[in-house]
């Protein structure tokens, strides 16, 4: 009765909502017209990045709030997944939805909430190892690391200038594919300090002469410096267009190109493999702080106009692969507070996602930093009224952290001794690439093929079988935390065995045959159980003995159940339809089938295969019923005629 009572209160409220809902109109507007109301109505301008064409808005005017632009914005824009972003106190931009673009105050609340996870060194270097190893995972770039090839780099003459030489680079990273980049070398004799400096999206990439400039006067001043183009840019377009620069494939290139260029810089006699460093503005910037997180060689880093809690980077190079959710959540002030306590000096301008920094992720730094007691290497020198270039104060502020950092010569950051080569001058396989080498790959698919799509399947499926078995051992209320850890543990190494031995062993390994009981051919069905069936026994022992160790019996039934999706009841219930005289003594001997069936079937993976063992013991069952005095054909076909009838008349009454 009361579940009754329960139905008839859902059915009246699901009625008054319909109703709620059903006016005769929707106040309904075009969302271009309401937009632009809005802009009249608080006296501003809005710039269009989406197109609002055919997009309606219902109730439109009743989501204006009078009293706040931003409010009623918020109201009309959400439901197209829209935003907005301020530009200046009269201008509004309208824009798609970005994942790695957010607000500084949405960069405040994650800075505030992650800083409740650690209070002191010891929990800070459990999060820390957690980001260490799950950014390599995101990034997906242990997989590409070993598919490298170690072939002798490709280098230029050397170019002789006032204090500095300058030789340009090309090195094979997957075979076929190339990085290039020019090598600035102080010509001081001796061992000197690498600077990795990977380029950002600048106007002429690395031949600028801001970048120029820079690399030239770190090298006289007595530091080497890398300097190498974005995939897809520079010398690389030669090999793939600008198109796959904007893919996530890039984003893992271009970390697997900067650490190949390191392997190389440290086999060579005038590195000194004490001072390694990265540098680099912009998306460059965002390369400085995945390079110092996945990689301890390095022990300095200066990210300039990049870092920011509630900005990832705009290019698929620098936000493709979803490193922000590693551990649960992170942003690049997190990631780049895993280089505490080694020296970081980060520079950040007023009129970029940088002007944060003084107020947000510095504080955030130095917090990590004095962790350690070493609030005085992290350093900030923003430039509030400056915009997002490397010009020469930013490019200043690297001379100095270098000079106190690595010992460079103080007297030296002196940029009209820098000659400006040509970009053709910097080139290593010529302007029209007509020194390419004879194996270089000429576009991007042959690339991507070394980028096994598989491994992104192998994380969701982990993911899944840590899923299942959770909510399999929560169901059995074990009220004993460790208990369910081994019980969880158990279930997740069965799953995965099962899933592995199953995607590592094609049915094609069975040769084509017939089935000796049916004569028939074997499907690819037949084929995939045969090959499953002949997986280690201890396997299935491992979960047997596992489950019995800290479960009952029927917790272990309970778990069987879960794998083969509850078949053993509904199965049964099904033999007493068909049955309905059933004796206890038959019922015993089929559901001992049936739990046999169950017991066999949770070493498949999927629900076909399952199915195909039930069926095995379906048709023990049958011959069973037929051996003591029943007629399984006639009970069947009596019973789905009774279907058939019951299904006429039904459709009969509602005519
Ligand atoms: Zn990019």
């Amino acid at each position: 009765m009361k579940r009754i009572l329960i139905g008839l209160a859902l059915i009246i409220t699901l009625t008054i909502i319909s109703e709620a809902q059903s006016y005769e109109t929707q106040f309904s507007k075009p969302l271009g017209k309401v937009l632009q109301e809005i802009g009249t109505r608080f006296n501003v301008s809005l710039k269009f990045e989406v197109d609002t064409t055919g997009k309606v808005i219902p109730f439109a005017d009743f989501r204006i709030r009078p009293y706040s632009l931003e409010e009623s914005l918020t109201n009309v824009l959400a439901l197209f997944d829209y935003k907005f972003v301020k530009q200046d106190e009269k201008t509004y931009k309208i824009k798609g939805y970005e994942y790695p673009r957010r607000i500084a105050d949405d960069g405040k609340k994650m800075l505030t909430y992650l800083n409740t996870l650690y209070k002191d060194s010891l929990e800070w270097n459990v999060r820390k190892a957690c980001l260490r190893k799950e950014v390599r995972e995101k990034l997906q770039i242990d997989s590409i690391l070993k598919k490298r090839v170690n072939s002798k780099p490709i280098l230029s003459e050397i170019r002789k200038y006032d204090g500095y030489t300058v030789q340009n680079f090309a090195i094979e990273t997957l075979p076929g594919l190339y990085v290039c980049g020019s090598i600035y070398n102080p010509l001081s004799k001796g061992k000197h300090g690498v600077i990795l400096c990977p380029n950002g999206h600048w106007t002429d990439g690395r031949y600028n002469s801001d970048e120029q400039n820079r690399f030239a006067t770190l090298a006289r001043m007595g530091a080497t410096c890398v300097s190498y183009d974005l995939f897809g840019w520079g010398e690389s377009e030669l090999q793939v267009s600008y198109t796959a620069h904007r893919t996530s494939v890039a984003h893992i290139i271009q970390i697997m190109n900067g650490l190949t260029i390191l392997d190389y810089m440290l086999t060579r006699k005038d590195i000194d493999a004490s001072k390694v460093a990265a540098n680099g503005g912009s998306g460059g910037g965002s390369q400085v702080v995945l390079l110092s997180v996945l990689d301890d060689r390095f022990t300095a880093a200066c990210p300039t106009v990049s870092l920011a809690s509630h900005f990832d980077g705009g290019c698929p190079c620098e936000s493709g692969m979803p490193v922000s959710l590693a551990c649960g959540g992170t942003n690049n002030a997190e990631l780049m507070a895993t280089f505490a306590p080694k020296p970081v000096c980060v520079i950040s301008e007023g009129k970029d996602w940088t002007a944060s920094v003084p107020e947000l992720e510095y504080p955030y730094l130095q917090r990590i930093y004095g962790f350690y007691n070493a609030g005085k290497n992290v350093s900030n020198v923003h430039l509030p009224t400056e915009g997002h270039d490397f010009g020469p104060n930013k490019r200043n502020a690297v001379y100095n952290f270098f000079i106190s950092t690595f010992g460079l010569n103080a007297n030296l950051p002196d940029e009209s001794k820098v000659i400006v080569e040509p970009k053709e001058a910097m080139l290593s396989f010529g302007v029209n690439g007509e020194k390419m080498p004879a194996n270089a790959i000429c576009d991007f698919k042959t690339v991507e093929k070394y980028f096994n799509k598989k491994a992104d399947a192998k994380i969701n499926s982990d993911i899944d079988a840590e899923k299942r078995a959770q909510t399999w051992t929560d169901s059995l209320k074990l009220n004993d935390k460790d208990k369910e850890a081994r019980v969880k543990s158990v279930i997740i190494k069965h799953i995965k065995a099962v899933r592995d031995w199953n995607n590592e062993h094609s049915y094609s390994l069975v040769p084509d045959g017939i089935n000796p009981l049916t004569g028939n051919q074997l499907s690819n069905l037949d084929r995939e159980v045969i090959i499953n069936s002949t997986k280690p026994k201890s396997v299935h022992e491992a979960l047997m003995t596992g489950l019995r160790k800290d479960l009952t019996e029927d917790q272990v039934e309970k778990v069987l159940d879960f794998y083969t999706v509850g078949k053993v009841a509904f199965t049964m219930k099904g033999y007493h339809a068909i049955v309905p005289d059933l004796t206890s003594e038959e019922e015993a001997t089929i559901l001992g089938f049936l739990k046999e069936a169950r017991e066999m079937a949770v070493d498949y993976k999927s629900m076909k295969q399952i199915s195909a063992i039930f069926e095995i013991y379906k048709t023990k069952s049958e011959q069973f019923l037929n051996a003591n005095g029943r007629n399984w054909k006639i009970m069947y076909k009596t019973y789905t005629d009774m279907l058939k009838a019951k299904k006429a008349e039904a459709a009969k009454a509602v005519k």
